[in-house]
């Protein structure tokens, strides 16, 4: 038995939870998505929003703290789209392919050619909620542009399209695991595990 505080992982994407487990790792004691759960209707109008609505579904279905994490794509030249729709940009059931491809051409659309013009970043909201009803947000983002084309087959969603600004031209499906160190998922949960270490001295009961 773990002395690690245990959490229930809000996600079942097993590209989240495969990231998640690996930044976690020996801070908290990351237990799955209970098999059966219905989908959470991810309907807020932010990822803070949306990141309390997955993670208090999980929590009141498990009876057990769990964790959250919602994420956003935001261009620039697209006024901040696909941001909160990342997910749905291209239809309600797109699958990551088909929203790159629309990602693209729309940012051709907007003539949007250099790099300097396809400014984008991730942005991840990360979340506790525990069965009392507490919670606790932590944040991460990472600044970059947009490829004119997909590069590398590593990562999962946009990563073939992202380029960080400070890395050295590779997207992140070319960086293996190395996009954990400056990613905004693994600095939010970076961030999210020092507030969790300054809670230990309050141990909780969930
Ligand atoms: P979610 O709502 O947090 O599941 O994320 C919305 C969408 O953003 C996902 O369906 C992915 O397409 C995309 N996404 C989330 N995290 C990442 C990432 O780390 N890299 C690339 N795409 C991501």
């Amino acid at each position: 038995m773990s002395d690690l505080p245990r959490l229930v992982c809000a996600s079942a994407n097993p590209d989240k939870v495969a990231e998640m487990a690996l930044v976690l790792d020996g801070i908290v004691d990351l237990s799955p998505r209970p098999s059966g759960l219905a989908d959470v209707v991810e309907d807020a109008d932010d990822l803070e929003g949306n990141a309390r609505l997955k993670a208090a579904a999980v929590c009141a279905a498990a009876g057990a703290a769990s964790v959250s994490d919602d994420t956003g794509l935001e261009v620039d030249a697209l006024d901040g789209a696909p941001g909160v729709r990342s997910a749905r940009y291209a239809g309600e059931n797109a699958n990551y392919v088909e929203n790159v491809d629309k990602l693209l051409s729309e940012l051709e659309r907007a003539g949007a050619v250099t790099a300097e013009a396809r400014t984008a970043r991730f942005r991840t909201v990360v979340m506790v909620v525990w069965p009392d009803g507490s919670e606790l947000t932590a944040q991460g983002s990472v600044e970059g542009w947009i490829a004119e084309q997909p590069e590398g087959t590593g990562g999962f969603g946009y990563d073939s399209v992202f380029v960080p600004a400070e890395g050295d031209g590779r997207s992140f499906a070319e960086m293996g695991d190395e996009k954990h160190a400056i990613s905004h998922r693994g600095r939010a949960l970076r961030s999210l595990a020092e507030a969790l270490g300054a809670l230990a001295c309050e141990p909780r009961t969930a």
